[in-house]
């Protein structure tokens, strides 16, 4: 039943995706905004893509390393320019290599007295060596992180920015997630608990506890090109409505051939931390069980070179839209 549930839709948006096949699928897209009325403010793809070069251009944020440090600062005066109630959560934290580090999560919110809000969330560190890359003498170097790490922040920033200058009517939280991609490639223990240390840590503190926000989207690797966005059978399992939500604001707003209804399976990512603290939350993310993810996933080539604005557009609009659109009770 559940397969023949998702089929219907998948094969639509897979006939669609084959009539928008071209090369010029963003114009595609383009036509089909013009008719949509948003009620969220215009996510600027431009300046989220500014956002990124600006962590790049720190070097890898590789935790104990000083562009980890600086981008640390960087990003919390960012978000405190915009605004939000900036704080610091901190910890010490050992990797599965023996090795301590000084874990930052950097949390920002927005209208605090609300009661009704939303949580968006992405990691911020750089892996610290490029293991997938093809060339096998190059595994153990540092990367750019352009696309699995910055993208997501790069999202957050500039919807933080424009949170500052129309403010929506629910509340909003953003937390960038530390220490999420120094994981052992091949940890085998069950829930894989060498990734995602700092919203595990996060998880086990009374921050999570307090004030809990309706649901959370986690956005990881949203700057690729040719991105497409897959279901993962922990987001459906936890908050399969929010999933709904969002992939069905996506398509209506010209994002089809991003947010496919296409499933996945058990996807390890921070979101399952938020999932396991009772907040139900998705995991925006360029995987599919076909393809894997972004070609250029944990190699030299997750540069600047390789993002893609139309991408971060289509991610940034969606979740921004979808925050808009909410409309708690007084
Ligand atoms: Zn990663």
């Amino acid at each position: 039943m559940k397969k023949i549930k998702w089929l219907l839709p998948a094969l639509t948006s897979l006939a669609l995706a084959a009539c928008n096949n071209e090369p010029k699928k963003s114009q595609d897209d383009t036509a089909v905004k013009q008719e949509v009325k948003l009620v969220s403010p215009e996510f600027d793809a431009d300046s989220a893509y500014a956002f990124a070069k600006a962590q790049v251009d720190f070097g890898p944020r590789i935790p104990s390393t000083k562009a980890h440090a600086d981008c640390a600062a960087y990003l919390q005066n960012k978000l405190r320019q915009f605004g939000a109630d900036v704080s610091l959560q901190t910890g010490t934290v050992k990797t599965y290599d023996g090795k301590s580090h000084q874990l930052k999560n950097i949390l920002a919110s927005f209208n605090k007295e609300r009661k009704a809000r939303v949580l968006v969330t992405a990691h911020w560190d750089a892996r610290p060596f490029s293991d997938q890359d093809p060339d096998s003498t190059l595994r153990n170097k540092p990367f750019d992180a352009a696309n699995d790490g910055a993208s997501g922040v790069a999202v957050i920033l500039e919807m933080a920015r424009q949170i500052q200058q129309k403010q929506p009517n629910v509340g909003v939280d953003f937390i960038l997630w530390d220490l999420e991609d120094y994981g052992e490639a091949n940890d085998s223990t069950p829930e894989e608990l060498t990734w995602c240390l700092g919203s595990q840590f996060w998880a086990k503190s009374a921050l999570a506890k307090a004030n809990k926000p309706l649901y959370g989207i986690n956005l990881d690797m949203v700057g690729g090109g040719n991105a497409q966005f897959t279901q993962d059978e922990v987001s459906r399992q936890y908050a399969g409505d929010v999933v709904k939500k969002v992939w069905d604001i996506g398509n209506e707003i010209g994002y089809a051939s991003y947010f496919v209804y296409i499933t996945s399976g058990r996807l390890i990512d921070d979101h399952v931390w938020v999932n396991k603290a009772g907040i139900p939350c998705i995991d925006i993310i360029h995987y599919s069980d076909n393809a894997g993810f972004y070609i250029n996933w944990h190699t030299q080539l997750d540069n600047m070179a390789n993002l893609d604005k139309n991408t971060l557009k289509a991610a940034g609009q969606t979740v921004l839209e979808t925050i808009y659109r909410e409309q708690p009770a007084p």
